[in-house]
């Protein structure tokens, strides 16, 4: 089992396919202040006009040992360089291959859940390493420094009030999608805000919990 993949490597190994679809998906930074190890992408894709609900495609680097907030002062590490851990909370992700080679290569980010059962039918090529929102990371991240990386994490103050509303409709399809009881559904929808939202998501488990080095 393999445990050193790049973000370079894993876009490699991803069949043309998905990259077609991730053409055309627009991504910004979703800025979060709980944890700074990780790095979540809203990402909207342009063919998903009849269903506008974005998604968070989340990469971590377990290997990098500085401290976040001094990786500004190392302009010359490319995260794209780096052993990466991904995520997304998208239903492609889960069924379409990404989430099977994560588990079983092991660049899943821990205490996203796991997935043992290969699939066949739907990734018959057995390329499907990433989903098109993390495809799209990929093509941005590898072209970037460690200081650019940061910079679009950066909370913008005039976005700052929508980040609940548009996040919303994600989370409770997601939510739908893993099993959780439609109660707790809209109440979990309902309480989201401008301050608390990132708590939420995190508790929901659509923003990944790691904060550990190596592993
Ligand atoms: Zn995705």
């Amino acid at each position: 089992m393999s445990d050193q993949f790049t973000l370079r490597d894993l876009f490699d190994k991803t069949g043309a396919a998905p990259k077609e679809k991730a053409r055309g998906t627009d991504i910004f930074g979703f800025p979060n202040r709980s944890n700074q190890r990780r790095f979540p992408y809203y990402c909207i894709s342009g063919e998903e006009y009849s269903d506008p609900k974005g998604h968070l495609a989340s990469i971590t680097f377990p290997n990098v040992q500085i401290p976040f907030e001094k990786l500004w002062q190392y302009p010359k590490i490319n995260p794209g360089n780096r052993r990466v851990r991904v995520f997304c909370s998208c239903e492609a992700f889960q069924y379409w291959g990404a989430a099977y080679h994560s588990t079983q290569e092991g660049y899943r980010i821990p205490g996203t859940g796991s997935e043992g059962r290969s699939p066949d039918i739907r990734d018959p090529n057995g390329t499907g390493y990433l989903c098109k929102h993390l495809i799209r990371v990929a093509r941005r991240v590898v072209h970037q420094t460690f200081p650019q990386l940061l910079k679009d994490f950066e909370i913008i103050s005039s976005v700052k009030k929508s980040y609940a509303s548009l996040i919303e409709p994600t989370l409770y399809e997601f939510l739908e999608r893993t099993g959780v009881d439609q109660n707790k559904i809209v109440n979990t929808c309902g309480s989201l805000n401008e301050h608390n939202w990132e708590q939420v998501l995190d508790t929901s488990g659509m923003l990944v919990k790691t904060d550990s080095l190596g592993g």
